[in-house]
């Protein structure tokens, strides 16, 4: 196989879970900017076994060149293999980045996909760009996330980041792009996994699709207790958003994991976001950039939530949700 002579910024496709999982479609739009800069193309990796529908939608959602290998011995995710495809591929192709969303998947294989290939990571991104030479700039929280950093990658090939769902926007589906689509065989000798997918079953828990919700009513420790914190979720319905919540509130059990919004959370970009009896710590904001529209409530008028909102309420948290609940109902019943 030759090199290919055009830049190329590669794009892992994770195609699992996708109706939920926009990560890859949302590098794929980000990876469209970056290669407009740096004069590259655009290549989604699509691994699995009857991959076609998922050739159409990477397609259809901008990817240039797809590098595709359908085989049944791939019809489960596998760290090992996929970590000897891409090894091989990237030997031979030379891409000049390597970007990967931070799933639970993403987040095992990527550190050691950059360790065979003997490149930098930097994990959890936050922000991707172009510097004034043409390096990546991967910006990523660091010391405990009280600052961002910019990364780069200046001396090795591929530069590689993973990038937290919800950083980016997916671009609207266009099923007339045509993409260069290479099918490869699958190669041989690849290693056996020393781990095997028995049986695959969904987390009972309460699938938060946050990330892409245009309300959000996120509640803080100023909720006072679960009970109080429960009441978002009438709100919530009212306007037919989603509930998000600050990390004591998680670990207080007050709501589950998937709702949390911040640096170890989910990115939101609602068009409108209710704050309620959140400080505004920055490992909090940090999921905030992309919010159109915040309402905080706060008892204390200095907060930093208070003073990034759009509307800032001064008043207790609880009393505001339910006259504001019960106010919405009186409208709707006339
Ligand atoms: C490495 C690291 C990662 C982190 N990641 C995250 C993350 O992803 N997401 C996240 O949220 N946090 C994260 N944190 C925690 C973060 O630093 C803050 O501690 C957290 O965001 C604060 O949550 P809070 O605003 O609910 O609570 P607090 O900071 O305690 O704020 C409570 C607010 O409620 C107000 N209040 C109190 N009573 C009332 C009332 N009756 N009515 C109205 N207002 C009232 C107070 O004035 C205050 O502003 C992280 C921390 C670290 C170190």
């Amino acid at each position: 196989m030759t090199k290919s002579r055009k830049k190329s910024i590669w794009v892992f496709g994770d195609y699992r879970n996708y109706y939920q999982n926009r990560v890859t479609l949302q590098l794929i739009s980000k990876a469209m900017d970056l290669a407009k800069t740096i004069r590259a193309e655009v290549c989604a990796l699509i691994f699995g076994h009857e991959i076609d529908e998922w050739i159409m939608e990477y397609t259809a959602h901008g990817a240039d060149r797809i590098l595709a290998i359908d085989d049944p011995a791939l019809k489960s995710y596998s760290t090992e293999k996929y970590l000897a495809i891409i090894e091989a591929l990237a030997n031979q192709r030379d891409p000049e980045i390597i970007l990967i969303g931070a799933t639970d998947f993403g987040r095992e294989f990527a550190p050691r996909l950059a360790k065979r290939l003997k490149t930098g990571l930097s994990a959890d991104c936050v922000g991707l760009d172009i510097s004034q030479d043409g390096l990546l700039l991967q910006i990523a929280p660091s010391f405990g996330g009280n600052m961002l950093a910019e990364i780069v990658t200046e001396l090795h090939r591929p530069q590689m980041a993973t990038v937290r769902p919800g950083t980016f926007k997916e671009i609207p589906h266009d099923y007339q792009r045509k993409a260069l689509v290479e099918r490869l065989p699958l190669m041989k000798g690849l290693p056996k996994p020393r781990v095997r997918l028995v049986e695959y079953e969904r987390s009972v828990e309460k699938e938060h699709t946050i990330e892409n919700a245009s309300v959000i009513v996120c509640g803080g420790r100023g909720m006072g207790n679960k009970e109080k914190f429960k009441k978002l979720q009438d709100l919530a319905k009212l306007l037919g958003g989603d509930v998000g919540a600050t990390r004591p509130v998680v670990y207080a059990g007050w709501a589950d994991h998937g709702a949390l919004v911040g640096q170890a959370g989910k990115h939101i970009k609602p068009k409108i976001l209710f704050s309620f009896g959140i400080s505004g710590a920055i490992q909090h904001t940090a999921g905030l950039g992309e919010a159109n529209f915040i309402v905080a409530i706060n008892k204390n008028p200095q907060a930093t939530m208070m003073k990034m909102a759009d509307v800032a309420v001064v008043g207790d948290a609880s009393d505001v949700l339910n006259n504001l609940i019960k106010e919405l109902k009186k409208r709707i019943r006339e």
